[in-house]
């Protein structure tokens, strides 16, 4: 028996990276007057993995980089106007239309009925659970748990909570660093769905994808009938 299968969020239940890379083209114009696209890039990159540790993951943490990196390579100089239109991109992204990933609305609708279903995503919470309610998507979950970072011990602690055995747990991901590995580690089981695009920070180049209770979709529309084997297993 399984007691719960739980979802990741962003481009795991909708497209999530490509507004990312949709405004960091938008950002790269405005800073075009200082400072050429690759080098925005990596400073912006440089910058977003220093903050990591203090702001955490989402957009608030992204437009906050997105400044110091302005403020970088414009050697402090980038005008009121230039900020406030970076504020805009920001404030765009927490308010965009939610879209789903193909085949996940019929496929949590076929599961709803045989599984407990929960959220676990990580990043800003008010931001998270705003996309889960505006998704349309809510009403299928028991739980939606918005977490600082997905590490063993984040996960020990979200299933502690919930009085969730990691064996009879199953997690579904398009990250193996956030969704695959975490939960492995705990001898759960793990279902990677790769996205269209990944952030780069979310791949990992050794993965042993042999591992016990790592399994591999090319679609959400796959998984009830990997489930139904999974079941039979547990
Ligand atoms: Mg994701």
């Amino acid at each position: 028996m399984l007691e719960m299968i739980a979802f990741d969020a962003d481009d795991t239940l909708w497209h999530n990276e490509v507004h990312y890379r949709d405004t960091q083209a938008q950002f790269l114009h405005i800073l075009s007057p200082w400072a050429k696209p690759e080098r925005v890039n990596a400073v912006l990159n440089e910058i977003e993995m220093g903050n990591l540790a203090l702001y955490g993951y989402g957009v608030k943490a992204f437009t906050l980089s997105m400044l110091e990196t302005a403020v970088k390579v414009s050697g402090a100089r980038i005008e009121g106007e230039a900020v406030g239109q970076i504020l805009a991109l920001g404030r765009d992204m927490l308010q965009q239309e939610v879209t789903l990933l193909p085949g996940v609305e019929e496929t949590l609708n076929i599961l709803a009925n045989d599984y407990p279903l929960m959220v676990i995503t990580k990043g800003d919470i008010l931001d998270q659970t705003n996309k889960v309610k505006r998704s349309g998507l809510e009403h299928y979950f028991r739980r939606v748990e918005v977490v600082s970072d997905k590490t063993p011990l984040t996960y020990q602690e979200v299933l502690s909570k919930n009085q969730i055995d990691p064996a009879r747990f199953v997690m579904v991901g398009n990250s193996i660093r956030s969704d695959v590995l975490p939960v492995l580690a705990l001898g759960g089981s793990a279902v990677h769905i790769p996205a269209d695009t990944t952030w780069e920070h979310e791949m990992v180049s050794d993965f042993d994808d042999a591992q016990d209770g790592f399994y591999t979709l090319n679609t959400m529309k796959e998984l009830p009938e990997l489930l139904t084997r999974l079941v039979s297993t547990i």
